[in-house]
């Protein structure tokens, strides 16, 4: 064999990702796991039955359509308008994808050229990075600072030169629950039109809004022609494991990740489309006790882990906790998190791994609240002794 590497320049550095190590790690140990954001209670039993009833009944089993079944992109549209006021047809501006991570893949080789650059909030979501370095294009970051964890806007604009091609906005912000304003959001609309940028914005936590609420980019003016939306079934209806997401916008980009889409998985996950359809038209009682039930839970969690020492950034979306471990006498979150199921039989992510500016996250550890009470509660009482 030659010398040569045999994983490419652009995915080199990339490894294994943090959830997996942390989620084996987790398993390896007996440990809880607060890594990795998955439910440990799953998502509503009629979903549930519409799913093993689509597969007893023929639905989905064979090839579904490419753009996504009818059902469940007429669903989707009707979710837009539902929640958001947003309109598109469901034939030409809406595409099912294999989770939202195949609709950040997609979206992001269908539109990226080699050089391009893209803005992207820091920390960010690991995929980002992945994906921009499989586009050729080249990541710049707009770091998100404790204990604010707000975008510094004139910091945006001096980001912007010739070569940005794309905005990658997250909110609710994965980690660190930050929620994009509506001040916030219109000031990074005017910069996408004033410099001709699309926009891409991955809204996976829209229903996991805690204070304020969700507001999408593409409502704004000038935006709809130049965002695609992202989100997908896993966390708002606890079934992460189906992988059902979809993209909203307008026909030419969805035609542009399509064409990506296409050769990346062609279709995915053919019955949970029709149960996924039947979850996105659940009555607003299911959305507004979801959304109670984890704000609950979120407070659980940032009162005890306050209480254990740590510095808690309380969020006002998503399911994460960042916390700060300082005052905890500890300054390295990875090697914090590598120890931490010998220590008390907890795992936690390192948030430095979503980060380029290194010491901007080295000391930051975020916990998921999207577990059963008595499990936060346990997990708590171990931190506790820390
Ligand atoms: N984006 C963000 C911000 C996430 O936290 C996740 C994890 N659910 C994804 C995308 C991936 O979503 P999916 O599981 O639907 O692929
Ligand atoms: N989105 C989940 C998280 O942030 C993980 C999904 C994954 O493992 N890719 O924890």
């Amino acid at each position: 064999m030659s010398e040569r590497p045999l994983l490419n320049r652009r995915l080199a550095g990339l490894g294994t990702t943090i959830f997996a190590e942390m989620s084996a790690l987790a398993t390896a140990t007996g440990s809880i796991n607060l890594g990795q954001g998955f439910p440990d209670t799953d998502g509503p039993r009629e979903i549930a039955e519409a799913a093993a009833r689509a597969v007893l009944t023929g639905h989905g089993n064979q090839y579904p359509p490419g753009p996504g079944i009818p059902e469940l992109r007429q669903a989707v549209a009707e979710h837009q308008q539902r929640f958001h006021g947003l309109t598109y047809d469901p034939d030409t501006e809406v595409l099912v994808t294999a989770g939202a991570t195949e609709a950040i893949a997609a979206t992001l080789l269908a539109l990226l050229e080699p050089g391009d650059e893209v803005i992207a909030l820091e920390p960010f979501y690991d995929s980002y990075a992945a994906c921009i370095a499989m586009a050729g294009a080249v990541r710049v970051p707009l770091t998100l600072r404790a204990p604010s964890f707000r975008p510094d806007l004139d910091e945006l604009r001096a980001l912007v030169t010739p070569r940005t091609r794309l905005l990658l906005l997250n909110t609710p912000h994965n980690p660190t629950g930050t929620v994009l304003h509506p001040d916030e959001l219109r000031a990074i609309a005017e910069l996408a039109v004033e410099r001709d940028l699309l926009v891409v914005t991955d809204e996976v936590y829209e229903h996991l809004v805690f204070s304020g609420a969700h507001h999408p980019i593409a409502a704004l003016p000038g935006m709809r022609e130049r965002t695609v939306t992202i989100s997908s079934a896993g966390k708002t209806f606890s079934f992460t494991g189906w992988k059902v997401g979809w993209v909203t916008a307008v026909p030419a980009l969805v035609s542009a990740v399509r064409t990506a889409k296409q050769y990346l998985t062609y279709v995915s996950a053919g019955p949970f489309q029709y149960a996924v359809a039947e979850a996105l038209r659940l009555p607003d009682a299911y959305f507004d006790s979801f959304r109670a039930d984890l704000r609950r839970k979120r407070d659980l969690l940032c009162d005890g882990l306050s209480a254990a020492g740590f510095t808690v950034f309380r969020p006002e979306g998503t399911y994460f906790i960042t916390t700060d471990i300082t005052p905890l006498g500890e300054k390295d979150g990875l090697e914090f998190c590598r120890a931490l199921p010998g220590r008390c039989g907890v795992v936690a992510i390192p948030n430095v791994v979503f980060y380029d500016d290194t010491e901007a996250g080295r000391s930051l550890v975020r916990f998921t609240f999207c577990k059963r009470d008595d499990v936060l509660e346990e997990a708590v009482a171990r931190l506790s002794r820390l």
